[in-house]
């Protein structure tokens, strides 16, 4: 899980958030090293890696994408989408930095290119938090708004803040999705297909490459 391929803004607050395209590249340089290979997430088998990119940030497009497909590889991409073409409506004022979204031109030439877009709702809500109406609406609503402006089926969804109950798994089925994505971090796997795990990749430590390192040898 990843959300900014950039070097952080010098008043940005949580850093972590942020990968360095250096640090980036050194990933993927190594993923490939020990035989790891990109799939969709229906595919996966052994040394399967899937990125997976929260927000949909233009870094993506600028930083990420070149160096994904330098090394074969592609990604999720989990989008706001009544914020494509916008910014972090939901967290900028925390975070003191607004960060710009990809656009529907963005997005369309990713789908070109075989990446595959996902619903992070309309606007980036906690969705534990909501009524009945307005959970239906950020789940279905931003899975028909991107199918029509990208003309693919949309099947994956990703939990905003990683926050679920059991009242919005059975909407995010109720909408026709396959699979959705936690914040949590446990292995992937597919026996549970709305609660797949995720390892944060975060930039917040000094030794972030011996960390992301570790944390893929665990499993
Ligand atoms: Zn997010």
């Amino acid at each position: 899980m990843y959300h900014n391929i950039a070097k952080p803004p010098r008043n940005a607050r949580l850093k972590s958030l942020y990968i360095t395209p250096a640090q980036f590249e050194r990933q993927l340089k190594f993923l490939k090293l020990i035989g790891y290979k990109y799939s969709e997430i229906d595919k996966i088998e052994d040394k399967t890696v899937i990125p997976t990119f929260d927000d949909a940030y233009k870094d993506f497009i600028e930083n990420a994408y070149p160096l994904l497909e330098k090394y074969g590889y592609k990604g999720y991409v989990f989008v706001p989408a009544k914020l494509v073409g916008k910014y972090n409506e939901w967290d900028y004022e925390k975070l003191n930095v607004k960060k710009e979204i990809m656009d529907w031109e963005d997005l369309r030439f990713l789908v070109s290119k075989g990446y595959k877009i996902g619903s992070h709702t309309l606007t980036h809500p906690d969705l534990t938090k909501l009524s009945d109406e307005e959970l239906k609406k950020e789940i279905f609503d931003s899975k028909k708004i991107l199918e029509d402006k990208l003309g693919v089926e949309i099947d994956t969804f990703c939990y905003p803040y990683g926050y679920y109950n059991d009242k919005v798994t059975e909407m995010v089925k109720k909408a026709g999705y396959k699979y959705a994505f936690l914040v949590e971090e446990k292995r992937c796997s597919l026996d549970k297909p709305y609660e797949i795990g995720r390892i944060n990749v975060a930039g917040n430590r000094v030794f972030v490459f011996l960390s992301f390192l570790e944390k893929f040898l665990r499993f």
